[in-house]
């Protein structure tokens, strides 16, 4: 029996109830169509302003997200830590750009971010890098193309976001991730977090770089970033994921006529990831890794590692996470096996995350392997919880 066929274990938070309803969402999400035709009405809805919180809320935002305020987290950072499992609490409000609602943004993440380093069951806190500039700021950044007095004033507001946001984290002692984006906004905002690792990871990874393995460049990446912390003397902190624009990168490169960021294919993704797996807890003295990923192997795989290394599983530099309402048979089964796990939990009013929502169905449906396993695993725990109440008659 595999670590992670323990449903028991894997759904030990759940209600019968809550287990049926995410059978059916899962279901649902199932159908291409079904979704595309949910993300349209829901945009007509909005649009007309048609209410619809009454029929997101207990279905699709209570799967996958933790509550509509920080504070109505806590029940759910409570039942995971209850079994090891601690929380990432991520406001995942999107598309808002102007000057008013970025304010709004760094107020909201930054009470964030001293929640989370007052509360011993999140470990990290984390933030979106395009909450806090408009996108075209980002891109013209990353081009070397600022040209107006305007555009680069809005470019160093951006820096002075991140750096509240990294100070505020280092202050509380808790460490921080941003996440990664599109490659053509990307080396602006890997430039300036790795300016910011020098001042805040001088005594441990403190803020954490988000590196996308599907890209053919991140193995060197990190190499070479490796090589300037050593050069620097500050810790580097990692998290690793596979990432989530693959279908917009080959088709913006196509598009414009130059080379796909992105591996050939899927094996090569995974071989970069373990790669960057091995390279990570090889130096762990000076890297500390997060291991973002709902992909089985991978995770056997740092296991593995840290049993070579003789490190214990709860090594303090070592983390991994899935996202919540998703994999939660690795989850549980690492928990309980001593490793390091939190879930990124997000939360924010239910119309603003509904963009979230809706890339979580779409991602569903586009990796059909995930669904059916998820389908699946929830059917057997179904069966094994009226067989133990037949058992016990
Ligand atoms: C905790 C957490 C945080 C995350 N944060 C971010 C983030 O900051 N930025 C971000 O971009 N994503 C983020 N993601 C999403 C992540 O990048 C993946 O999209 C998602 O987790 C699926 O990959 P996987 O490793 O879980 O599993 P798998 O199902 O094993 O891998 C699927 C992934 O493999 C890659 N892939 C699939 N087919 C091919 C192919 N033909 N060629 C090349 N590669 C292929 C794609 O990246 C795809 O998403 C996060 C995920 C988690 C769990």
């Amino acid at each position: 029996m595999s670590l992670f066929s323990n449903t028991e274990t894997a759904f030990i938070v759940k209600s019968d109830g809550q287990l049926l309803k995410a059978w059916w969402l899962f279901k649902m999400v199932s159908f291409p169509r079904l979704v595309k035709f949910g993300k349209v009405l829901l945009a007509i809805a909005r649009f007309l302003h048609v209410p619809i919180k009454w029929m997101v809320k207990p279905t699709i935002f209570a799967h996958f997200c933790g509550g509509e305020t920080l504070e109505s987290c806590a029940p759910v950072v409570e039942r995971l830590a209850a079994h090891n499992v601690r929380s990432i609490l991520d406001y995942s409000v999107e598309g808002k750009e102007s000057e008013e609602d970025i304010t709004a943004a760094l107020d909201e993440t930054l009470r964030a971010v001293r929640h989370a380093a007052a509360d011993v069951n999140i470990p990290f806190a984390v933030f979106k890098p395009t909450a806090f500039a408009p996108f075209e700021i980002l891109e013209k950044a990353a081009a070397g193309e600022l040209r107006t007095e305007t555009e680069k004033a809005e470019a160093a507001k951006f820096e002075k976001r991140l750096e509240t946001l990294f100070r505020a984290a280092w202050e509380g002692n808790e460490p921080i991730m941003i996440d990664a984006e599109e490659t053509w906004i990307q080396s602006h905002i890997d430039g300036v977090v790795h300016r910011m690792m020098e001042t805040y990871n001088t005594k441990k990874a403190i803020v954490y770089n988000t590196l996308q393995m599907y890209r053919h460049d991140r193995l060197s990446f990190l190499e070479k970033a490796l090589a300037a912390a050593e050069k620097g003397n500050y810790f580097l902190g990692i998290k690793l994921v596979r990432g989530a624009y693959m279908e917009k990168e080959r088709a913006r490169a196509e598009k414009l006529g130059y080379p796909s960021p992105i591996h050939p294919d899927k094996p090569a993704t995974d071989k970069a990831y373990d790669d960057a797996l091995t390279f990570c807890v090889e130096h762990i003295d000076r890297i500390s890794v997060f291991n973002g990923t709902h992909n089985e192997a991978s995770c056997l795989h740092l296991m593995g590692l840290l049993k070579k290394k003789g490190l214990p599983s709860n090594d303090p530099r070592v983390y991994s996470s899935q996202l919540c309402g998703m994999s939660d048979h690795i989850s549980f089964n690492m928990a309980r096996a001593g490793y390091n796990v939190a879930k990124y939990i997000p939360y924010g009013p239910v119309k603003h995350v509904l963009p979230y929502l809706i890339r979580r169905a779409e991602e569903n449906t586009a990796v059909a392997g995930q669904t059916g396993r998820e389908l699946r695993l929830l059917s057997e725990e179904r069966k094994r919880r009226k067989a133990a109440r037949a058992a016990a008659r």
